[in-house]
């Protein structure tokens, strides 16, 4: 038991010290376009050892100005969705598919979304969360290539032993009665969806733990 807890702890570790290298390397990052237009790179915050990692488009105007994600009037609102799931803010983790801000808040391109993936791939096997949240069409394309939003939004699909739920873009919800009214019915499914990984992981947790009774014959 003392074993498993000093593991997890030396995976905590590493996780902070990833992060805020990959921190590190997005506040100076050179490898897009959008590197020449940002005012802040906006990394992405939150809890280490979040069990729900949210992932949004890319900064907006506040967030470039302020280098955090998610804190204009998408924020709020995201900060209100977050509540009807019963979580808090610094309960997860927030971040995007590119970190730098497109201009105009135009959509990013493939060849930026693509430059900033490392990024996003390294801070997901950092938090290795049970359930990722896709947050509009831009994060939701890396796990569900070519789906309508429309049609699969607020369902839970299995990647490995993590769930991935698409939703809507809060700051298209927030303007579009239809949409607000799905985006707040999907996060309030969250509690239910998270339940449901845990026992996946506990259950795996367990098959994965040494058979000390097997092993003794030996
Ligand atoms: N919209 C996003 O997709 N990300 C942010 O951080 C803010 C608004
Ligand atoms: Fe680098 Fe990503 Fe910013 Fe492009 S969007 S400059 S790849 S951090």
């Amino acid at each position: 038991m003392e074993v498993r807890v000093a593991e997890a702890e030396r995976g905590e570790r590493w996780a902070v010290i990833e992060l805020e290298q990959v921190a590190a390397e997005v506040r100076v990052c050179p490898k897009c376009e959008l590197a020449r237009t940002r005012t802040n790179a906006v990394p992405g915050e939150g809890q280490p050892n979040a069990r729900v990692m949210l992932i949004g488009e890319g900064p907006g105007w506040h967030e470039d100005q302020q280098g955090r994600p998610f804190v204009g009037n998408a924020g709020k609102f995201l900060n209100e969705l977050l509540a009807k799931a019963g979580l808090k803010r610094e309960d997860v983790f927030i971040t995007n598919v590119v970190k730098c801000r497109p201009p105009g808040n135009r959509d990013p391109m493939p060849d930026e979304i693509a430059a900033c993936a490392p990024y996003l791939d390294r801070q997901l096997a950092a938090i290795d969360p049970d359930v990722v949240v896709t947050l509009g069409r831009f994060s939701m394309a890396r796990w569900f290539p070519g789906e309508r939003i429309s049609r699969i939004h607020g369902q839970a699909k299995r990647d490995g032993r993590r769930l991935i739920v698409p939703m809507y873009h809060p700051a298209a919800a927030l303007h579009q009665a239809a949409l607000r009214g799905a985006i707040e019915e999907d996060f309030a499914k969250l509690p239910k969806i998270l339940a449901e990984a845990e026992k996946t992981r506990e259950a795996e947790t367990k098959r994965d733990e040494p058979r000390h009774d097997q092993t003794a014959m030996f």
